[in-house]
């Protein structure tokens, strides 16, 4: 059993409970607002069942075995949710329960194009009664509160059948956290606050004890059947029901539909909610099922214009990345400055959080093909920039220093080595602002947000850094994206992703000099930020001739691969941390993010040199490392080996190489292996906001092709073995460069190069045992 290969669906046939939780993750559903877990109608058998809001949590203490000064104290805590995803059947008198009885057929169908999740199960009761049950789900991208079930009976025999549709609040699931205070704060985390059932509607709002949330969840419905039907409604606290009994004669059917209206607010009352739940209800029912699943499909017709990725010579890998771009789409399509989470709404895994992941690694794609989507990210990040002040003050600097992890924005990471001293993140959102203004010119956001943040954060780095006696700027201390170093002085990826943040921020003074004015800066200041640029440290081993990931990495002890075993991975659970610490032992790309995202800071052979040397020393122990290693392998010559790594990152969920898909997709690793496609094999750079391109097709593919939205300008590029086709379909000429040519390419026009052959790369070669473990 397994998922089937389809182009442009995921499909699992039959019944594998072990599997449950992890496909639940594979066929959650979501509109970056609501997330519901891809769990049976029925509710049981169940992996993990999950319903999520964004920017809905639950507070709780943060465990310190010693605390100290700055430490922070409160942890945040996503909350399952009221669940409306359950329709319970009743053929004659017994329950329909896959676990009894014979399911003749099953089969899950996770569709991208019509963004909607179909069942189809034939099921004989254990006293031999047959019943085929279909359903179908959204949530739907266009209506932002709503999600509907289509739920549909057709009995063998005449039959009598009873259908119990719910919201179930609080509903009881064993929770896995280790921590007996995180564990306490999410047992019925949700107390009622108003319950009300009429006709077929029914609304249940509730609130959390400790962040004083508020939620509200409706549900309405839809029954088309001959007649001789009875209904009933009711509500209580923690459950409402609507319940409908029929005689279905054989040949005949009964379908309902289910109407789910969702919603929260940390500020809107009880009667406010429910009004903004019942309204959404409405709305729904007018537009009705076939027209919701109309809007759907437009939205999603949109979509893959847009961002469509086509693999020729792979069928396995070419539904992976539509099953990749589908879900980093269903994570941010209508956040609306709600953070996208690590796992979207997917599952409850990392608690619910927020990290850099959404700036550095999901937000180029979205810049690239759904430029809204990326703005709306970068404006939660900006409606957060109170917490980031009052932490960097707090933290004795300057700026905006943004949280590790969290979903409100306030730092919820009790590891401070990686959390607090991971001051990159600040970068890594100006990284991301610069690259979204860059690629849109939207002038708007960086007035409104652009602009402050790129200050703010800039505002930061000249805090914390200082100039030494040979007047370098040094930033010491901090920890880079790799977790086996901390606290480290002079970290390549941090100063370079600083230094092009103080320079964005110069320029964005001169854009924006209103906003300059407002927040006070002075010449002084923008003179301090352009030397402190200017003399970055950039540690570099000339003995062996490659820089160093931070200042001394090179001269620490290596680490043993030939002597770790298989099940040492990942080592952050099998060793400790002091000893990763001290020796050359790499979690995830960290220089080599920083030759990707600045390569114009490297030369091509200081770039093969480094890959090199670094390759052997990292083991990709987070899934963010894979899609990042296939665009430096890919530009220094090494295509089977990018296309391994874009295979790795493209399989993280589908093949479960982390072991832990069952508490949520990897969005980092998801969008990764787009920019392994866009980045690896279409060689797409934006350094200095100027789009360049130099495509090779790795041997294993007869050809690829990807869409991108630059301003304007919608374009595709098709990479074959010997040449590339830039093909704009509408909007203004492009202008970008080809393998180092200019090119321009006309408005409905196409252009094909020939490609150069691929460079001579050195040998490389992974540690021990750290192949990549991508295939087909
Ligand atoms: C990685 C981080 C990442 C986090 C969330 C960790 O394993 O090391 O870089 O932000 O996971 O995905």
């Amino acid at each position: 059993m397994g998922y089937s290969v389809d182009p442009w669906q995921l499909a699992w046939r039959g019944l594998d409970v072990g599997s449950l939780d992890r496909t639940e993750s594979s066929f959650a559903l979501s509109n970056g607002h609501i997330g519901l877990r891809g769990t049976l109608e029925e509710g049981e058998p169940r992996g993990l069942p999950g319903t999520y809001l964004n920017g809905f949590y639950e507070e709780h203490q943060l465990p310190y075995g010693e605390g100290g000064y700055g430490y922070p104290e409160a942890g945040q805590t996503v909350v399952n949710v009221t669940d409306g995803k359950i329709i319970r059947l009743l053929v004659e008198d017994e329950p329909l329960d896959m676990r009894y009885g014979r399911a003749l057929s099953h089969e899950r169908v996770l569709d991208f194009r019509s963004g909607t999740l179909r069942r189809e199960t034939e099921w004989e009761s254990p006293t031999g009664r047959r019943v085929t049950v279909r359903t179908e789900r959204l949530v739907s991208f266009t209506q932002r509160a709503v999600a509907a079930i289509h739920y549909e009976i057709e009995p063998a025999e005449d039959i009598q059948l009873v259908v119990q549709s719910d919201l179930l609040a609080n509903e009881p699931i064993e929770q896995r956290s280790g921590d007996p205070r995180v564990a306490a704060a999410l047992e019925d985390p949700l107390v009622a606050d108003f319950a009300a059932a009429t006709g077929s509607r029914a609304v249940l709002a509730h609130h959390t004890r400790h962040s004083g949330l508020r939620m509200a969840a409706a549900m309405d419905h839809t029954v088309h059947t001959k007649d001789n039907l009875r209904t009933d409604v009711h509500a209580e606290d923690d459950l409402a029901r609507f319940t409908v009994a029929v005689d279905v004669p054989k040949g005949e059917r009964l379908r309902l539909t289910k109407y789910l209206g969702y919603g929260w607010s940390a500020n809107r009352s009880v009667p406010a909610l429910r009004s903004q739940v019942e309204a959404a209800l409405d709305g729904a029912l007018q537009t009705g099922w076939e027209g919701l699943l109309a809007e759907q499909r437009a939205f999603l017709d949109r979509f893959w214009a847009a961002a469509d990725v086509e693999i020729d010579g792979d069928e396995r890998a070419q539904q992976a990345i539509r099953f990749a771009l589908f879900h980093v789409l269903q994570a941010g399509a209508r956040g609306e400055t709600r953070a996208i989470a690590g796992k979207g709404l997917t599952g409850p895994g990392y608690d619910g959080h927020a990290f850099w992941d959404t700036e550095i690694f999901v937000l180029p794609l979205l810049t690239y093909t759904v430029p809204e989507a990326a703005r709306d990210a970068l404006r939660w990040r900006h409606s957060t920039l109170d917490k980031a002040l009052e932490r960097a003050q707090q933290l004795g600097q300057r700026g905006a220093a943004f949280p590790w992890r969290s979903i409100n924005g306030a730092e919820c990471s009790a590891y401070w080595p990686a959390g607090t001293a991971a001051f990159h993140v600040s970068g890594d959102v100006a990284h991301a602002t610069a690259q979204y203004v860059a690629a849109t010119g939207d002038e708007d956001f960086e007035r409104e947000c652009g602009a402050e943040l790129l200050i703010e954060t800039a505002r930061l780095w000249a805090a914390l850094g200082h100039h030494d006696p040979q007047d370098g700027f040094r930033i010491d201390g901090v920890t880079g994206p790799d977790e086996y170093s901390a606290v480290v002085d002079n970290n390549v990826y941090t100063n370079l992703i600083a230094q092009k943040n103080l320079r964005e921020a110069v320029a964005a003074c001169e854009r924006q000099p209103d906003v300059a004015r407002r927040l006070d800066v002075s010449g002084d200041e923008v003179a301090e930020w352009t030397t402190a640029a200017e003399r970055m440290t950039i540690p570099y081993d000339s003995a062996l001739d490659v820089h160093e990931q931070s200042e001394g990495f090179t001269a620490h002890a290596e680490w043993d691969f030939a002597g770790t075993p298989e099940s040492g991975y990942p080592l952050l659970l099998n060793y400790p941390y002091f000893d990763l610490y001290r020796k050359q032992v790499i979690k995830q790309a960290d220089l080599v993010l920083a030759m990707h995202l600045r390569g114009d800071a490297f030369t091509a052979e200081e770039k093969a040199r480094n890959f090199a040397y670094y390759e052997a020393r990292t083991v990709r122990d987070s899934s963010l490392s894979a899609g990042t290693q296939a665009v430096l392998a890919a530009e220094i010559g090494h295509l089977d080996l990018a296309y391994s790594y874009l295979l790795e990152a493209v399989f993280t969920d589908l093949d479960d190489l982390h072991g832990n898909s069952r508490n949520g997709l990897h969005m980092a690793s998801l969008a990764g292996a787009w920019t392994a496609v866009v980045a690896g094999f279409g060689g797409m750079r934006d350094h200095g906001g100027k789009v360049t391109f130099a495509p090779r097709t790795p041997p294993a593919l007869n050809r690829l092709s990807f869409r991108i939205r630059l301003r304007d300008t919608r374009f595709c590029v098709t990479v074959d073995r010997d040449s590339a086709t830039y093909r704009v379909d509408s909007g203004p000429p492009l202008h970008t460069s080809h393998h180092g040519e200019a090119i321009v390419v006309e408005t409905g026009s196409e252009v094909t190069l020939p490609i150069p052959p691929a460079p001579e790369p050195p040998k490389v070669s992974q540690p021990e045992g750290r192949a990549p473990r991508g295939r087909t």
